[in-house]
Parts: C-alpha cells; structure tokens; sequence
C-alpha cells in the first residue's frame, strides 16, 4: 500500500499510537505491520512530524491531524491536479500552527521534503493552486520567471510569490 493510498486512513489516535510505538523503541517496518501499511508511509508520517513541527517534542504532543486538514481542502480535477479551495488563478493559502504557507510549498514539504533556501516549488501544471505534488517541482527564481512567459504568464508577476 502506498502513502497516498492510504492517506485518509489515519486518525489523530492512530497516528499518536504510531509515534508511541516509535518512541517504545519500534522500527518502522513493525510499526507499520501493527497499523496496516507499509514502513514507508510510517517514516513518511515521521519525517513529516519532524520536519513541519521541526521539534520533535512538540510533535509527539500533537492534538489534531495534519492529514485531515491537507485532504479535505482540495479537489482532484479531470487533469489529475490536485486543487486547492481557493480561486483558479492563485496559490492557496494554508494556516499550520499559526503559521502560513502557500499551499503549493506546504504539498512539496510535506510529500518530498524540505524546500532548499532559495529555490521555489513550480508547477509542471500551469495550475496555481494545484498542490498534486507529483506536479511540482523545484526551480530558481531565473526558473520561475522564464517558465512565467513561457507558459504566458508573463504580466501577471503576483505568481511569483513565494
Ligand atoms: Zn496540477
């Protein structure tokens, strides 16, 4: 079963039952055994506690389920893209433990990892608030701009944003 197969499938319960288990000692491959899935998705749930909370302390401590708030606000669409509730021709927007992110970066972080200093998540896409992370990927500013006129985009520099 791959992560995103089973994406929905976690509750704030579980996954506080799967970081317990982690902390017991548990490898991930044991872990995921007991919860039905694979030990990728388990260190994929991990590495996401880790790297969105960064403090691993406080990740053990979370009451609600990150999973939940990222799957119930897109919508897929007919090309596969994975839209966010906002308007067709922006980024969406997302508001994390009092923090916010562009939806897009969010998807990127929380599926591939951290975004390197510097660089910007585009879209394969042309599609603003898509957040398939299979439609991402990682360019430099000097990327960004020429993708923007090639793609047409060239007078509307709000894309930009990082
Ligand atoms: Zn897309």
């Amino acid at each position: 079963m791959t992560f995103r197969n089973c994406q929905c499938a976690f509750t704030i319960k579980e996954e506080e039952k799967l970081i317990e288990l982690y902390k017991s000692g548990k490898t991930s491959t044991d872990i995921g055994k007991r919860m039905g899935c694979t030990g990728y998705t388990v260190r994929r749930i991990l590495h996401i506690y880790n790297i969105i909370l960064r403090d691993s302390k406080k990740a053990q401590n979370v009451r609600f389920n990150l999973f939940n708030i990222f799957f119930n606000k897109f919508t897929k669409n007919k090309n596969d893209c994975w839209e966010w509730n906002c308007k067709k021709t922006e980024y969406g927007d997302i508001y994390y433990r009092k923090n916010h992110y562009s939806s897009h970066r969010f998807s990127y972080t929380l599926f591939k990892g951290k975004i390197p200093k510097g660089l910007y998540v585009l879209h394969k896409c042309d599609n603003p608030c898509c957040v398939n992370p299979d439609h991402l990927f990682l360019g430099t500013h000097q990327d960004n701009i020429t993708d923007m006129w090639e793609k047409g985009r060239g007078t509307t520099p709000t894309y930009i944003r990082r």
